[in-house]
């Protein structure tokens, strides 16, 4: 088996696994179309279909798909010896037998709720399967198994399937950023800018721009600008009058 093939197998199964809950084992409805075409091509669907799934395969038949084997007479004897080798499959049709595409397509309904893979050659079976989301078909083409990529109505459904499981986080109104912040808490980023609004409303920032260039022109002067600073927070000092004309006096003695 070329690798092509069991890789495009193995992404289909994963299609109807991710969308529609397909699980192992793989049920796999077989019709008598099916069984002759596997004894034309001398495939033994027991063994080769797990081989091709690379999963465990429950192979599986219904009494309707035997009964119609068995009215085609001698060309279809030998399919229908294949057919019977399969477990039966319960389709509810006893004592009222169908024709094997009505009873396979009764049992897939209009969601293939049991989700069987229904292997066949029949056209129209095959035709009407396509229009039923999540109904994988399987046929024999060149010899070998292969299990059809998914139909349009399958792809359809899928799409609605993936639009849902984001649906709840739309409806609960949050955006991505909502719900990083609901699980993140917020982010360091996010704090900052409130601390920038708080220190905007403070004092005027042109003022301050002013206030620093008189305090530079303060600093660049000579040492003396020091001495200058001491002398006017001095100035500030209230001396009482008298206290005063008493120094004087001091400094007039000496
Ligand atoms: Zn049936």
């Amino acid at each position: 088996m070329k690798i092509t093939r069991a890789k495009r197998a193995h992404k289909t199964l994963s299609f109807y696994s991710n969308n529609f809950g397909f699980r192992q084992p793989y049920q796999v409805l077989i019709d008598g179309t099916m069984c002759f075409f596997a004894l034309k091509n001398k495939i033994n669907l027991q063994e080769q279909l797990p081989k091709y799934f690379a999963s465990e395969v429950k192979l599986l038949t219904t009494q309707c798909v035997i009964i119609e084997t068995e009215k085609l007479g001698p060309s279809l004897y030998g399919a229908m010896l294949i057919a019977k080798q399969f477990p039966l499959h319960r389709c509810g049709h006893e004592g009222n037998p169908q024709s094997g595409s009505t009873c396979l397509l009764s049992m897939i309904g209009k969601i293939n709720k049991n989700r069987y893979i229904v292997g066949t050659q029949d056209r129209d079976l095959q035709e009407k399967l396509r229009l039923v989301p999540g109904a994988p078909i399987l046929y024999i083409h060149q010899k070998a198994p292969t299990l059809e990529a998914p139909s349009a109505a399958s792809l359809k459904r899928s799409d609605k399937v993936s639009q849902a499981k984001f649906l709840p986080e739309k409806q609960s109104g949050e955006n991505v950023d909502e719900i990083k912040r609901r699980i993140f808490g917020a982010s360091k980023e996010e704090e900052k800018p409130v601390f920038r609004k708080k220190k905007i409303k403070g004092p005027n920032p042109l003022s301050c721009k002013k206030k620093k260039k008189q305090n530079s022109s303060v600093k660049n002067l000579p040492v003396i600008e020091g001495k200058v600073k001491k002398n006017r927070t001095r100035k500030r000092v209230k001396v009482a009058s008298h206290i005063k004309e008493h120094i004087k006096s001091k400094v007039g003695d000496s």
